[in-house]
């Protein structure tokens, strides 16, 4: 056994963190590969980019990213004490504080997270039981020490609520916090249509509403129904039919997938899936899920009857608009930003993730996340513009049994 220590290398498309000690077994890398052995073909498993778009990685600490922001252009604008407040703790809330960090090592940096605001990869929570994945230990570093180590007063399990912008103050679920500069990161919630009742359905969005559903699944195979047939919700079907369950999947359109021509995603899937305890339901609504016992009943518009075990909605995402509308921000089915510097209509409230639409779309993908958020950082900073471009990426849609990398269009969950 080599005595040296197993690396991380980071994807500078999406972020995805590919670990030597965990390799990738999917795509036929064993736990314990080094990165100078993957062979040059290997896909991010994420986005598809090869290897030589990955960089070692280390979390940087305070002091890497002071001595970073020492050799950057120097910031030009002074903060007043009440600094930055950044409201979200998922990808694109700590990508933000990341990115102030590596220009200014001082400004006080206040985060507002409702969750715990633990460091994860949402991702692997589609595919983590082929994986091989527990959930209870998917937490890459906790929101406390992700703040120690980066300087920031978290407040954790603490809801934003409103935004006064003539005090420049957020209210919050744990009193009053007053910021110079306030960024809005905190991402969409699942769209349930009516017929879909929240407290009979599992929503995927987060970690901790996963790590929920899989225990509610044990190890057992259950009889799983899941509503909507997108990325997410063919992802999970083709993960949690690994791991045993009996799936039916549902949806609206004809076939999976159905943003991609059939013959390019839906039927290739539907074939690949020949092998796997997978129903797909097409042209198909629900009408309504009921509770009977410890199972479910759901019943379509055109009079199906199913039972199972769980059901998972993957009907889409919207962004909540409560905040936005209480400091009268424009919107487009999101926050809407300004292209070249995501600042919302009120120039000192900036957004970034999955909450924006620029020019009216919104693109709920990792990879502009971590462009966003320079661009942030240097329009606070009062530094040279560093203006955003929204690209439309290639989709990896990460279904193992058939993993595809489509072309260009908006992932909305
Ligand atoms: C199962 C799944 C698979 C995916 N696969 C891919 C993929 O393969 N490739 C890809 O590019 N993208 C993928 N995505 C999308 C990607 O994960 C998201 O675009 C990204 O994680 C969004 O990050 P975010 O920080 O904007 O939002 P979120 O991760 O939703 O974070 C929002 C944060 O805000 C907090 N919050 C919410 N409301 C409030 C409030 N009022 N006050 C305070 N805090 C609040 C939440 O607690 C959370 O911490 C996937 C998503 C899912 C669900």
């Amino acid at each position: 056994m080599s005595a040296i220590p197993y690396r991380q290398y980071i994807c500078h498309a999406c972020g995805y963190l590919y670990d030597e000690a965990l390799g990738d077994p999917e795509s036929g890398l064993m736990a314990g590969t080094r990165y100078e052995d993957i062979p040059n073909d290997w896909a991010c498993p994420l986005c598809g980019v090869t290897r030589a778009d990955f960089s070692l990685y280390e979390a940087p600490s305070l002091d890497a990213l002071r001595a970073q922001a020492a050799g950057d252009a120097p910031v030009k604008a002074r903060h007043g004490a009440a600094g930055v407040v950044i409201v979200g703790g998922g990808r694109a809330g700590w990508q933000m504080v990341e990115a102030l960090r590596a220009r200014d090592a001082h400004v006080p940096i206040t985060l507002v997270s409702a969750c715990g605001a633990d460091v994860y990869d949402k991702p692997l929570l589609s595919v983590a039981v082929a994986r091989g994945l527990d959930p209870a230990r998917m937490v890459r570093e906790t929101g406390t020490d992700a703040a120690r180590r980066l300087s920031v007063r978290l407040l954790a399990h603490t809801r934003a609520v409103r935004i006064c912008p003539d005090t420049r103050t957020l209210r919050t679920t744990r009193g009053p916090v007053r910021y110079d500069r306030l960024v809005l990161a905190h991402g969409a919630q699942a769209a349930l249509p009516p017929t879909l009742p929240a407290r009979h359905v599992w929503r995927v969005n987060h970690l901790g509403a996963y790590q929920k559903l899989r225990a509610a699944l044990g190890d057992a195979p259950k009889d799983v129904v899941i509503v909507g047939a997108g990325l997410v919700g063919s992802e999970l079907a083709n993960d949690l039919a690994l791991g045993g369950h009996r799936i039916t999947l549902l949806d609206t359109q004809t076939s999976p997938l159905a943003r991609w021509p059939s013959d390019q995603a839906g039927q290739p899937l539907l074939d690949a899936w020949k092998a796997l305890p997978i129903t797909f339901l097409g042209g198909v609504q629900v009408a309504s899920v009921e509770k009977l016992g410890l199972r479910y009943r759901i019943i379509t518009t055109s009079g199906q009857v199913l039972e199972a075990d769980q059901v998972v909605a993957a009907t889409g995402l919207v962004t909540p608009s409560r905040l936005a509308s209480s400091a009268a921000l424009a919107w487009e089915q999101g926050i809407a930003v300004e292209a070249e510097t995501l600042r919302t209509s009120d120039a000192r409230i900036h957004a970034l993730g999955d909450c924006i639409t620029v020019n009216g779309q919104a693109s709920r993908f990792i990879e502009p996340i971590a462009r966003q958020a320079r661009t942030i950082a240097a329009d606070i900073g009062g530094a040279a513009p560093v203006p955003y471009v929204p690209k439309v990426a290639p989709v990896r849609v990460k279904t193992s049994s058939l993993p595809m990398t489509l072309q260009g269009i908006a992932f909305t969950g």
